[in-house]
This record gives C-alpha cells, sequence and structure tokens, in this order.
C-alpha cells in the first residue's frame, strides 16, 4: 500500500506521514529532507541555490547528510525551496523517491508531488492544509519549544511573511506544482490539533481503503 501525503509548508503533513506510517507498519520518507540536503549541499560548496548547475551538482551529497539536524532550520528551509525550482534536481531526486514508494510491501511519503508525480498510482493520497496564520503559529510555537528562540525575538510575522513567500514558490514553479491531485482527499487541519488531525486523517484513509 503506498500513502502519499502532500501539502504545503508547516501543515503537520510530515506529523500525519510519521503516524500513519506507525499504524500501518510502513517505512517513511520524508521527501523535503531530500530537498534540504541539497540545499544545505549547496551552501557547504559555496554555490547558489538559485543556480541550476550549483544545484544539480550539489545532489552529490553523502547520505550522512540526512542526519544532520541543521536541515530542519529555517534558513535551509528556504534554500531548499529554491533548488526545488530547478526541474533537473527533481529529475536527480526522482528515482530514489519512486524506489522508495515501490518497495515491496509499500511505503508512505510525504512532501509536494507525491500523489502528482512520484506515486500516481497512490493506494491513498492526501492533501493536508492549514491557514497561512495558523501554520506560522504552529512553526512559532515549535521554534520556541526547540529553544530556537524567545518569544520576544521571533517576530510571528516574519515567521508568517516566509510561510507565504514558500507557498508562492512551490505553488508557481513550471515543474511539479504544489498541489492536490484531483483524486487526493484535502484535509484542512486549521481548527484541530495534532490529536484531532490524526483521528480526522485516519478515520479518512480507512474510509479510502474500504
Ligand atoms: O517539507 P519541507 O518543508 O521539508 O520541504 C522543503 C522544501 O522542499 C519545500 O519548500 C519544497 O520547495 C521542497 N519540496 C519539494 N518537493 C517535495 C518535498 C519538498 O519541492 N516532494
Amino acid at each position: 500500500m503506498i500513502i502519499a501525503v502532500d501539502g504545503p509548508t508547516a501543515s503537520g503533513k510530515g506529523t500525519i506521514a510519521k503516524r500513519l506510517a506507525e499504524h500501518y507498519g510502513l517505512p517513511h520518507l520524508d521527501t523535503g529532507l531530500l530537498y534540504r540536503a541539497v540545499g544545505r549541499q549547496v551552501a557547504i560548496d559555496g554555490g547558489d541555490a538559485n543556480d541550476p548547475d550549483d544545484a544539480l551538482a550539489a545532489c552529490d551529497f553523502d547520505d550522512a547528510l540526512l542526519d544532520d539536524e541543521i536541515l530542519r532550520s529555517e534558513e535551509v528551509g528556504g534554500l531548499a525551496s529554491r533548488v526545488s525550482v530547478h526541474p533537473r534536481v527533481r529529475e536527480a531526486l526522482f528515482q530514489r523517491q519512486r524506489a522508495f514508494a515501490t518497495q515491496p510491501g509499500g511505503a508512505v511519503l510525504d512532501g509536494r508531488d507525491i500523489g502528482t508525480v512520484i506515486a500516481p498510482e497512490a493506494d491513498v493520497k492526501l492533501f493536508i492544509t492549514a491557514s497561512v496564520t495558523e501554520r506560522a503559529r504552529r512553526r512559532w510555537l515549535e521554534m520556541i519549544d526547540k529553544h530556537i528562540g524567545d518569544e520576544d525575538d521571533i517576530p510571528l510575522s516574519e515567521i508568517e511573511q516566509d510561510i507565504v513567500r514558500r507557498d508562492a514558490r512551490d505553488i508557481s514553479r513550471a515543474d511539479a506544482p504544489l498541489r492536490a491531485a484531483p483524486d487526493a482527499l484535502i484535509i484542512d487541519t486549521t481548527s484541530f490539533d495534532r490529536e484531532q488531525a490524526f483521528e480526522v486523517v485516519l478515520e479518512a484513509v480507512e474510509n479510502c481503503l474500504k
């Protein structure tokens, strides 16, 4: 069984995908981490994330980089959204994601284009979303929780603007833009906490599998 979980940044899709994988005993791939590794590698190489050649060269990153906590930073997230615009980068990362999706027994993958490009044949396609304000609030709480800063030095408005910029880049790119597959279940988690969101998703998945 393949479960595709797509959605914009900070929508909670990563947590939902992880929990679905645990629930169904399936392996999980956070595909955003691959783009983050490319973004980080460009910075290590002293390249420019907007340059397609620099970004393509960075696709050769060492897998050990995937365990580096720095990949979770906002800065690397921004670089990831820049390198992910280049078609050749998407092509370079395609086979790895495709192989993961089609492994025997199935898998859960989360990202932006899983249901549309990586695994259009997925048994379940979810598109998880939430309002920009709510996503910014969640990201802000997460940053405080991770001690990335305290309430006074992380302006919520800046996080919100960053999310809007990243959404715009993900939605407007020509290759594999962020959009729900026509047959995806769209779930808006704005008014749910984590637990409620997972319950709603699980029920939707179960209905879909009936
Ligand atoms: O999901 P995450 O925030 O870690 O993804 C970082 C960036 O990588 C996204 O903003 C998006 O531009 C890109 N990405 C993508 N396709 C995916 C996963 C992530 O373009 N399947």
